[in-house]
């Protein structure tokens, strides 16, 4: 088959190489060589190529980033232009470059009013762990060295380096290791469907905050550094929290003089409908980490935005922050990222995401829940999800799910990819995150796409005698 410049690719090779070379990442080697790697060769605006020639509908973004869509040359251009004038120098030594410092000043623009500094990583887990660094050494600087705990959310996820890993809730990765390090606690979800049985929605959100309390309370607000988590949790299944919930983390917050750590590498550069997630949500973080939507991916960067009240200390303190990346600044990734800010602002992405395809694809994803396969739809922003269950209930709590072991939320998934649309299953969660480029007329392709898709796993189930 062949790819933009009409170059033929040799699949069954690709395949064969890469099951013999290429160790995936989050992935079963020993069931991927079984079905081998699909080839991606091709973007072209929402849309994706393979190496046999079958297109797909990106409902994921790449993986939450392409923000701004596929085959976009003026990013091209301006990542061209910086590698012939200077593909890189370092930070370190008193020195700088020209698309680091603008990049810099055009986040202090874009950002909630009081951050005005940018630190450069190249991931949304080294801004993580750039986060919990910075925290630490404001405390030290604070002459509170002793508050050292950070606290972050189950099913959380904050990355895979070992801090990353850490503060994500996730058990499967807490397994393979001797994770989270000390130090790193966490509390329950605000998930309303997983906890919220018996209450309102409103109710649930400060019960769900006050478990934050409880913790602190537990390690003594004089040992905590900070609270972190994600505006709404992507990877962990796109769980919305109640509009209850983070005014009140903010309460205690404030309360016990902890640094609020907003984790934006999904939520931030317009996914919900703002610049900013925490904007939307009723959070004044003291940090921001951002990574993926800051360039739609097409170089690797990420970083951390320092808000008044750390910025000061690490400022005007004096003394070296001893930490950085060889990659912090990198000229080609932050030239990359102006052109791609320079798309969202001219195409008035986020503007479009809160206005118009934000609110068609609430209207058009939520009406999924009609579907018999479905318990559950919802959506904020560009990013939605959608529960899978063996029978409908009347409420969110009373629907009845799977046999976990039946991975149903795989099937799904394999019927959207063959039958080109992708999406991602967290468990039964059915969740999308499309490019905010997306228009609403691909919103309804996407849609049509996936009810069909939804039929034929209906079908599946049906078939192997799965449903209730
Ligand atoms: C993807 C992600 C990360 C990790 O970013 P990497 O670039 O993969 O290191 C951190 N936090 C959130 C919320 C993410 O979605």
């Amino acid at each position: 088959m062949t790819g933009q410049a009409g170059e033929a690719f040799d699949t069954a090779e690709l395949q064969r190489l890469d099951s013999a070379h290429y160790l995936h990442p989050f992935t079963d080697h020993g069931a991927l060589r079984e079905t081998g790697a699909r080839v991606m060769v091709r973007g072209e605006g929402v849309y994706l190529w393979d190496s046999e020639g079958r297109r797909v509908i990106d409902g994921m973004s790449g993986l939450w980033c392409v923000n701004a869509g596929y085959g976009r040359s003026a990013i091209a251009d301006a990542v061209h232009r910086q590698l012939l004038a200077l593909p890189f120098y370092n930070s370190f030594f008193n020195t700088t470059n020209v698309p680091a410092v603008r990049l810099a000043a055009k986040l202090a623009g874009l950002a909630p009013p009081g951050f005005q500094h940018a630190f450069f990583t190249s991931s949304g887990s080294e801004a993580n762990d750039t986060a919990v660094r910075m925290a630490w050494r404001y405390w030290q600087l604070m002459g509170q060295p002793q508050r050292q705990a950070i606290i972050s959310r189950r099913n959380a996820y904050h990355g895979s380096t070992i801090a990353g890993a850490s503060l994500g809730g996730m058990d499967a990765m807490h397994a393979q290791g001797a994770l989270p390090l000390p130090g790193f606690h966490h509390i329950g979800q605000p998930s309303y469907a997983e906890h919220g049985r018996g209450m309102s929605e409103a109710e649930f959100g400060l019960a769900a905050a006050r478990w934050l309390e409880d913790k602190i309370l537990e390690l003594g607000p004089e040992r905590v550094a900070a609270f972190i988590g994600e505006p709404v949790q992507g990877a962990g299944g796109v769980v919305i929290p109640p509009a209850t919930y983070w005014p009140e983390i903010q309460r205690i917050c404030d309360r016990y003089g902890i640094l609020l750590v907003a984790d934006e590498v999904i939520c931030g550069f317009g996914r919900l409908g703002a610049w900013f997630g925490c904007e939307t949500m009723g959070m004044r973080p003291d940090l921001i980490a951002f990574a993926k939507g800051v360039t739609s991916g097409y170089v690797p960067l990420g970083g951390v935005l320092a808000g008044e009240r750390v910025a000061a200390a690490l400022i005007d303190k004096g003394g070296d922050f001893n930490h950085g990346f060889t990659y912090s600044g990198h000229p080609a990734a932050c030239a990359a990222a102006l052109a791609n800010l320079r798309i969202m602002q001219d195409e008035r992405l986020v503007e479009r995401v809160a206005k118009e395809t934000g609110p068609h694809l609430k209207a058009r994803f939520g009406a999924l829940a009609a579907h018999p396969l479905v318990g559950h739809a919802e959506s904020i922003g560009m990013a939605a999800g959608l529960d899978l269950v063996r029978r409908k209930g009347a409420t969110l709590h009373d629907g009845e799910p799977f046999a976990r072991a039946l991975a149903v939320g795989m099937l799904c998934r394999a019927h959207m990819f063959d039958n080109g649309v992708i999406m991602r299953a967290v468990g039964d969660r059915m969740i999308v995150a499309p490019p905010l480029s997306m228009n609403c007329a691909q919103i309804d392709e996407m849609i049509d796409r996936i009810r069909y898709c939804l039929d034929l796993t209906l079908a599946d189930v049906g078939r192997r005698g799965w449903m209730a």
